[in-house]
């Protein structure tokens, strides 16, 4: 789970992390009140779900009220797209006003989990402010990591050890240290999938600031606070997703044309490879689960075929947990509620898979049963072709 920049920066703050003055605006007027509160010189940034606003014009320091008023009117409403966002971009509706703060030095700073190790990873390096990735494939010698032992935590020598590795000295060095262990404790009491924190600026007059910032939430963790539900901005998110969130229905929108309905994660990945494979685009990633009844089938293709991109739908389904005459009825249901007329090209497997498949041939749908998993993938890719 996302949350915007000056929502992250709150609980960094609420931490003792410092980070600059701000106001957050919903309107024009708004913008040009909290402009004169910091003094007329300020930075406006447009509060989306994606990084990369700077490149793209939703960053802007201006000098005067009537100046951040006037970029504010131009910001709202406006799609912004990042090298984030993906080509469809995000709508601006909120916008951070904050005090225009003189930087001597950015740095990148974040903490992770790591899947391979099952641990927090701290990120460092001192050349923030920029692409991290572009930074660890020129120049992976710049960047520092330390995996932090859960029984131990982040201790402050190691804290030391990464704030000397960054260039730091003196008390700027000292302030790090403590910053470092302040974001590790944010990160695990707030269930923290990332916190990011680029850049991370000293400033002209010496201190430690947190010039941007990026908090995901552990969505498994998501139940233990009662207030991260009402801190999502429903907004920046894909209206399917929501939908498909409601269901407990992994889903996640793709750019191509070929609706896909599997079952379990790892299954899914390998079907979008295969499809991408024999040439075709996949329009979404969705898992129904292992053991989804048939309402929860139904609803998954209802959602499939929501998506005004799709021209057509693969199923891939291996019945272990889940029974295919089971999947086959949702999919007859979904399909029959809005006269489906797309291609369909169905490969199932294991329980139940006679009983699914005679079900498909005999509901009257545009459907095809496909053999093994290659040929199935081939067929909707020609068909769609
Ligand atoms: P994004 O990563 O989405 O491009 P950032 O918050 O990193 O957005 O802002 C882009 C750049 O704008 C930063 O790298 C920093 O140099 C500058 N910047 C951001 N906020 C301020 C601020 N309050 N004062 C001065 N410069 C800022």
């Amino acid at each position: 789970m996302n949350i915007h920049e000056y929502q992250a920066k709150e609980i960094l703050s609420s931490y003792g992390i410092p980070i600059p003055r701000g106001r957050v605006a919903l309107t024009s007027d708004q913008v040009e009140r909290a402009a004169k509160m910091m003094g007329g010189r300020c930075v406006v940034k447009a509060q989306i779900y994606a990084g990369g606003r700077g490149k793209a014009g939703g960053v802007k320091l201006v000098h005067y009220p009537e100046q951040a008023m006037e970029y504010g009117k131009e910001l709202f409403g406006r799609t912004l797209v990042t090298n984030q966002t993906g080509p469809e971009g995000l709508k601006v509706r909120r916008i951070l006003v904050e005090e225009a703060v003189e930087i001597a030095r950015e740095f990148y700073l974040s903490i992770t989990l790591d899947r391979e190790t099952s641990r927090y990873i701290l990120i460092a390096s001192a050349e923030g402010g920029m692409d991290i990735e572009e930074v660890a494939s020129k120049s992976p010698e710049k960047i520092h990591t330390l995996q932090i032992d859960p029984f131990t935590g982040l201790r402050p020598y190691q804290a030391r050890k990464i704030s000397l590795a960054l260039g730091l000295s003196g008390s700027v060095c000292e302030d790090c240290v403590e910053l470092l262990m302040n974001l590790y404790r944010a990160c695990q009491e707030k269930d923290c999938a990332l916190v990011e924190i680029n850049p991370l600026v000293v400033t002209k007059a010496g201190w430690l600031m947190a010039m941007d910032a990026k908090i995901t939430f552990d969505d498994n963790a998501v139940y233990r606070h009662r207030e991260y539900p009402d801190m999502m901005d429903y907004s920046q998110l894909d209206p399917l997703e929501i939908t498909a969130g409601k269901y407990d229905l992994a889903y996640i929108k793709l750019t191509g044309s070929i609706g896909c309905l599997v079952n379990g994660a790892g299954l899914a990945m390998a079907t979008l490879d295969v499809l991408k494979e024999c040439g075709g685009e996949p329009a979404n990633f969705l898992d129904v689960g292992g053991g989804a009844t048939r309402e929860k089938v139904a609803e998954a293709f209802r959602i499939i075929l929501q998506d005004h991109d799709v021209k057509g739908v693969f199923v891939n389904i291996f019945g272990g947990i889940m029974r295919c005459d089971v999947i086959a009825h949702g999919i007859i249901e979904a399909a029959g509620e809005v006269n489906c007329t797309l291609p369909i090209v169905v490969r199932m497997d294991g329980s139940k898979v006679e009983e699914g498949k005679r079900l498909l041939r005999e509901s009257g749908l545009n459907v095809q049963v496909g053999d093994n998993l290659g040929d199935a993938a081939a067929r909707i890719v020609k068909m769609l072709g």
